[in-house]
């Protein structure tokens, strides 16, 4: 019996046309099925959101969350349509609030709209079906032939079709000649999915530069923040002389508010055991996101500071694999 699998549109590019003000998304959910022609699939198609990812934000990841919850034991997989400026975000979001998932969520998008000859729409949103009829249960990102899990996703392309790359894991499966192949499928869990959107959205992603006023820190925190992701130098380092950042993370931390070191550099992970300068940091509590991408540390705090974790919760937390964001040692 062929899969029955539920198309979820939400916007973005793939489902743009030209308009006066630029592209904006118009074509519906039916209309993206209908340009792949024959699909040896059950397919059903709901349009839940019509925006520019740029858009997308955390009132749209609990939506979208609870539109794939609800759905789940009806299917046996969802592709979700999705614009790509923040698809990394959602699929990284989606990790923690739908943890144990019990069926393939395929995020997927496109870089040129579908109604466009030389779109790279049908492919990926193909990929997308195919993967959600046969990957392990989890939520994914699937483009330009490489399945990917979601929460190790990283744009890094703008223009260029091989939009996304797996950071610090290979892809899940690749597709050549001979269909999909795998490098490795999640676990299967056998555990009951649990919906948690709560969250909490006064966070900040900084990323540090020489000259960094770190003063700037506790005015966020005056302003509502209750937690930092800093993308430090290399392995982690962070600047003290002068401006004294490692001093200032130690006052935030005692103050309750938990920091986050993360890398600069896209690839391998920080480690603040290295260096005088990350050594310094760790003393002074910082907690390292080790190989972790920005966009799921980011969402990560949130979901964390959401379930009202202190600074040591965060921690332990942060040192925890919850959906194979990082790489524990
Ligand atoms: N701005 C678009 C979006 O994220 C870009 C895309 O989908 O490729 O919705």
């Amino acid at each position: 019996m062929s899969k029955k699998l539920l198309l979820l549109s939400t916007g973005g590019t793939i489902a743009s046309s030209v308009s006066d003000s630029g592209l904006v998304p118009k074509e519906s959910g039916e209309d993206l099925l209908k340009l792949l022609g024959e699909m040896p699939y059950n397919i059903d198609v709901k349009d839940i959101l019509q925006l520019d990812s740029s858009n997308i934000q955390p009132e749209e990841w609990k939506f979208i969350a609870e539109q794939i919850y609800k759905y789940r034991n009806d299917y046996d997989g969802i592709v979700l349509s999705h614009g790509t400026d923040t698809m990394a975000y959602t699929a990284s979001m989606l990790s923690f609030m739908l943890q144990h998932i019990e069926i393939p969520v395929v995020l997927t998008g496109s870089q040129v709209p579908i109604n466009v000859v030389l779109s790279d729409a049908p492919d990926n949103l193909r990929l997308a079906f195919a993967a959600a009829a046969v990957c392990h249960p989890g939520i994914y990102l699937a483009f330009d032939r490489k399945i990917m899990l979601g929460c190790r996703t990283v744009k890094v392309r703008t223009i260029n079709f091989n939009a996304f790359e797996s950071v610090n894991v290979p892809p899940v499966a690749t597709v050549t000649s001979d269909g999909i192949v795998f490098n490795y499928q999640p676990k299967i869990e056998n555990k009951k999915c649990v919906l948690n959107t709560k969250i909490d959205t006064h966070v900040s992603l900084v990323k540090l530069f020489p000259g960094f006023d770190p003063e700037l820190l506790f005015a966020m925190v005056k302003s509502g923040c209750q937690g930092i992701v800093i993308e430090a130098y290399g392995l982690g380092g962070m600047n003290y002389i002068r401006r004294n950042l490692v001093g200032a993370i130690g006052k935030l931390i005692r103050m309750g508010i938990p920091v986050i070191a993360s890398s600069q550099c896209l690839y391998e992970r920080s480690d603040l055991t290295k260096y005088e300068v990350g050594r310094l940091a760790l003393l002074e509590g910082a907690i390292s996101a080790g190989d972790m991408t920005s966009e799921s540390a980011i969402t990560k705090l949130m979901w964390g500071l959401g379930q009202r974790m202190d600074v040591h919760e965060i921690s332990e937390f942060f040192n925890k694999d919850i959906a194979g964001e990082i790489t524990l040692k």
